[in-house]
């Protein structure tokens, strides 16, 4: 689960990494008070999970309170990277003397975590990547990182003696954060050099483990803010939203995923996709056909569910989700259409036959 930057601060914040204060607003006249609140200067910094958002237009600096309501209606409702604007990050403007880049990250590949560090931080960072790789210090991490462990990567990307120290003892109360919450990467770019010479994280991008998200029930809530995946999660579905048109329901992840692979085969994309797992009753059949339909971009939906000989719920629940179609057809005509077809199932006594019902 990838955080928002606003998200991202906060807990950043929360183990001692020194961060700009702001707040994160979603009505554009708001950003007069947060602005004067914070002195007057701001940054204005679009709130979508996506990076290059500088580039694209979606952080601007705000002299006074007046020009940071302007450079927030300006970013609110934006597009940058197909992802929308709905909120902005208000924070203090801070006198960027120097960009580093450092981040932590878990290296499957290499089965151990991995710093990378770098002096030449900031909106370019990529290309530094890719093209000057030396700039770029990759130093393997197996046994965490202490002061020592930090200065080894500070020393490794040679960071000017004047900050190196501040520098390694933010890297451990990074390391810190990365760990207590269960965070796979942990990027701070740019991270400032301020026109006192403190370091403060400017920018940072945190992605959490899944799996641990139970350990993280405050932020789980938080992060959800797709009302489709909010409503999925409230009654307990998986579901995951795709750029297609056809929404996709299926019991059983490899049943789902093979379901995704014939929708594509056909020739159109799916929109979304829904599991709702071994045993589903009407109820759940009939839940997850109103979380799939809630997405505005379906235009049609696709449900491939299998029931083995003695799993009766699943095939009541197609019995009810064909019911229940009907009344979804009928209310909501506009669409092109939409159909059922019924996979190949087992029925108790060993026949099996196919169905394919078309409205
Ligand atoms: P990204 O483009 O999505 O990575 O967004 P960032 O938050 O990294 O912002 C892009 C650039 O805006 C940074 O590289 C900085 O140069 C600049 N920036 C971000 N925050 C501040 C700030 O508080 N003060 C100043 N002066 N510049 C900032
Ligand atoms: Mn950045």
């Amino acid at each position: 689960m990838d955080l928002y930057e606003y998200q991202a601060k906060d807990l950043l914040a929360a183990h001692g990494v020194p961060v700009v204060a702001g707040s994160v607003i979603n009505d554009p006249t708001k950003a007069a008070a947060v602005a004067a609140q914070l002195g007057g200067r701001v940054v204005v910094k679009a709130q979508v999970k996506t990076g290059g958002r500088g580039k694209a237009g979606g952080v601007k600096l705000a002299a006074d309170p007046a020009d940071a309501v302007s450079k927030a209606a300006q970013i609110l409702g934006m597009d940058i990277k197909g992802h929308t604007v709905h909120k902005v990050l208000v924070a203090a403007a801070c006198q960027v003397v120097e960009e580093y880049y450092v981040s932590f990250l878990l290296d499957r590949s290499n089965r151990t975590f991995l710093a990378m560090a770098s002096i030449q931080g900031g909106m370019d960072i990529e290309e530094v990547a890719a093209t000057k790789p030396e700039a770029l210090a990759r130093i393997p991490v197996s046994a965490g990182v202490d002061l020592g462990k930090a200065r080894e990567i500070v020393a490794a990307a040679r960071f000017p003696a004047e900050v190196a120290e501040e520098v390694a003892e933010v890297l451990v109360k990074l390391w810190e954060c990365f760990v207590a919450e269960d965070a796979t990467l942990l990027e701070i770019n740019p991270l400032g050099r301020d026109g006192d010479g403190h370091i403060v994280a400017l920018d940072s991008k945190i992605t959490l483990d899944d799996n641990a998200a139970y350990r993280h029930p405050a932020q789980e809530d938080s992060a959800v803010v797709d009302p489709l995946e909010a409503k999925a999660k409230a009654l307990d579905l998986n579901y995951v939203k795709l750029d297609g048109q056809v929404g996709v329901i299926g019991n059983g992840a490899g049943l789902v995923m093979s379901t995704l692979d014939v929708v594509a085969y056909a020739g159109v994309k799916p929109a979304n996709f829904l599991d709702i797992g071994g045993g589903a009753s009407a109820e759940v059949m009939a839940n997850g056909l109103s979380v799939i339909l809630g997405d505005p971009d379906v235009r049609a939906a696709f449900s491939s569910t299998f029931s083995a000989a003695g799993s009766p719920p699943v095939t009541r629940s197609r019995t009810e989700l064909f019911r229940r179609w009907r009344f979804s057809v009928r209310r909501r005509p506009n669409r092109w259409s939409y159909g059922w077809t019924g996979t190949t199932w087992c029925r108790a006594g060993g026949s099996s036959r196919r169905r394919t019902i078309r409205w």
